[in-house]
């Protein structure tokens, strides 16, 4: 199938023309900025941030071997995958498709932007059922949503799948790799230019430990990031962002480290839930935490959080009846969780 990003631009974009900002007028270095009605008294903040964020997205590309072009930085994932949405989805008559269960986000903004959503069913695996997608895209399709490793059962989507999605779509695929650093694979950015029509989403809120930063990241070709750049809010990403973000990327290796440190404490914990006689099941992951099915989530939720412990409660999504889903924490955090599952299990509360 052809793709042709033109024929999927909203049509009250075409043409638009973004704010131009105050820096974007005058490119190279002044000693006076009276451009801006800023305080030109120095708070270290007195000044409006970089609206191409040039320097983070120039280490971003360095370390994900992708151009600078193809980047473009949101106010979390969230900002991006809603981006997507004022992009490419006209309100009350585009649909998108999001195969359950996975991550709550892309139906809350496909809901704010009036956009209808189709739900087909992962398979009792949680990977993607090809057929069923296909069968529910018709001509106002405008966007897949996959999540790989999906959230919230933990599993990467089997690559071959994605591709023939990629091949026999003419909207966009995005594919959202939020955990993808506790997966062993490189994930969808090698395959950015063979496909005009991927978009992948990554963010800094899990493993390089940023969550209350709000840095998301979206890849794509440089014509789907030029739509994407024109209608973002110029000032998305903060100074404060941009500086911590980039002394963050600076030091890779203690990401690694903690990355290293939640897989192997992802497999101990795997094999330590087993053991539990209430545990039916911890399904294997690539990300970091774990889809536990418990013979009462319920009653078992209830009991940790009385003990300070909370853990999400998955139980109403689909095929996840009686799963908690349950983050990798810290060594001691864990440890803390299994002795308070121990005593669960001992407890006359609890009814075999
Ligand atoms: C946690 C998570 C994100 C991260 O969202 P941010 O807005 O970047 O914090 C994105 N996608 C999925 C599937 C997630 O679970």
């Amino acid at each position: 199938m052809k793709f042709d990003l033109n024929k999927i631009v909203r049509k009250s974009l075409k043409g638009i023309r973004p704010y131009s900002t105050a820096r974007d007028d005058f490119k190279g270095t002044a000693s006076v900025y009276l451009d801006a009605n800023e305080n030109p008294f120095d708070t270290s903040y007195n000044r409006y941030p970089d609206p191409q964020q040039q320097p983070l997205k120039a280490a971003i590309a360095n370390i994900k071997g992708v151009t600078p072009e193809k980047i473009i930085l949101g106010n979390g994932s969230d900002e991006v995958i809603d981006l997507l949405f004022r992009a490419f989805c006209e309100p009350a008559t585009d649909n998108v498709i999001i195969p359950q269960p996975t991550y709550g986000m892309y139906s809350v903004y496909a809901n704010v932007n009036d956009v209808s959503t189709k739900s087909p069913s992962l398979t009792e695996t949680f990977d993607l059922d090809v057929d069923l997608i296909i069968k529910d895209i018709d001509a106002n399709t405008k966007l897949v949503f996959l999540c790989s490793p999906n959230n919230p059962s933990g599993n990467l989507l089997t690559e071959e799948k994605v591709k023939l999605i990629l091949k026999s779509f003419n909207g966009l695929v995005v594919v959202d790799e939020a955990y993808i650093d506790f997966a062993k694979t490189d994930g969808f950015l090698p395959f950015l230019d063979q496909y005009p029509n991927l978009v992948v989403v990554q963010t800094l809120s899990k493993a390089w430990g940023l969550a209350g930063l709000r840095l998301g990241i979206g890849f794509a070709s440089e014509e789907i990031i030029q739509v994407l750049s024109q209608i973002k809010p110029p000032y998305n990403i903060s100074s404060v962002a941009q500086k911590i973000a980039l002394e963050a990327l600076g030091n890779s290796e203690a990401k690694e480290k903690w990355v290293t440190t939640l897989m192997t404490q992802r497999e101990i914990l795997t094999t330590k839930l087993l053991a539990f006689s209430f545990i039916k099941k911890v399904y294997r992951s690539d990300a970091n935490f774990l889809l536990v099915k418990v013979d009462d989530a319920a009653h078992c939720y209830s009991y940790l959080t009385k003990r300070g412990i909370i853990v999400r409660d998955r139980s109403s999504s689909r095929h996840c009846d009686n799963c908690l889903r349950i983050s990798v924490g810290t060594p001691d955090e864990n440890k803390i969780l299994i002795d308070t599952l121990t005593e669960y299990e001992k407890s006359t509360v609890y009814r075999s």
